[in-house]
């Protein structure tokens, strides 16, 4: 098996972007140059926002970009119980809680929190009478992690380090002394839809064995709160590489919302990929 396996992960809710295109040519460049794997991996868990004509649309820009992977793609909705047997592991070691607060109410928690305003969620689960009776009253619930009983249990094996070979928004490079409180309390398994953003990404990178996790400077947070779940959940840690974020002619991040920017409407205008290759100084 190849020593370099990295990947590309986007969720098919909008169609790609300049930006993308940048994430997604250096992973793939970096696997051709290490002479390694790279893999797509459709990030769908989102099905309220997820559309299977995205889905179509990333694969049509994607290989127009040149790019290849491995089939069958990894669905993270065709997963579920990966993702299921995770959040058990991290319930039967009492790591995480239900929890029924609406965003509004998890927002003003946080805005009245008795030292001052929290800057991520930490909340508690509910005595055992509250929570039968809102669970037999059916009230939806999402799993949260809780961040002290996730630091208490890790013990002596804090402090978390990961490698950052790229770097963070604020130049953060080399070992980096993870920051699990960034992501506080962390949802790892939404109301809606059973699991959540952190959660599935750590079990996946683990299972299709990534060894190198490339993507924005906009995620560096997120790993910080991924290495504290590998820690969790006994699973390697990938390298990091972030990189900076591409901005439009107006100096503004590219975004989905900018129709006119995405790399269909730049096929269809007639551009090309060597001509965006360049144009990204790939
Ligand atoms: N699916 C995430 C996104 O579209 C990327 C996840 C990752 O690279 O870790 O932004």
């Amino acid at each position: 098996m190849s020593s370099f396996i990295t990947r590309f992960a986007p969720s098919p809710t909008g169609d790609l972007h300049r930006g993308h295109a940048y994430s997604a040519l250096l992973a793939f460049e970096a696997a051709r140059a290490a002479g390694g794997t790279f893999l797509l991996r459709i990030e769908d868990i989102d099905s309220t926002r997820s559309r299977p004509q995205f889905e179509a649309h990333i694969l049509e820009d994607l290989a127009w970009l040149g790019l290849r992977w491995p089939e069958p793609v990894r669905r993270q909705s065709e997963h579920m119980a990966d993702y299921e047997a995770a959040l058990e592991r991290l319930r039967s070691a009492n790591l995480v809680y239900r929890c029924f607060r609406t965003r509004q109410e998890v927002a003003q928690a946080m805005a009245s929190a008795p030292h001052g305003p929290m800057e991520a969620y930490q909340g508690a689960p509910l005595p055992t009478d509250e929570e039968a009776e809102r669970l037999a009253r059916g009230e939806p619930f999402a799993w949260r992690l809780s961040l002290a009983a996730a630091l208490e249990h890790l013990g002596p094996r804090l402090p978390l380090t990961f490698l950052e070979e790229g770097s963070g928004p604020a130049g953060e490079t080399g070992e980096i002394r993870a920051r699990p409180a960034l992501g506080g309390d962390v949802v790892l398994a939404r109301k809606d839809v059973g699991v959540a953003y952190h959660l599935a990404v750590v079990v996946d990178d683990a299972l299709q064995g990534v060894t190198h996790v490339i993507r924005g400077e906009d995620l560096f947070e997120a790993a910080h709160v991924q290495r504290l779940l590998q820690a969790l959940l006994g699973l390697p840690t990938p390298v990091y590489r972030h990189h900076r974020l591409l901005t439009g002619p107006d100096g503004r991040r590219y975004a989905k919302r900018d129709r006119a920017e995405t790399l269909r409407a730049l096929r269809q205008a007639g551009g090309s990929p060597e001509s965006l290759r360049r144009e990204l100084g790939l």
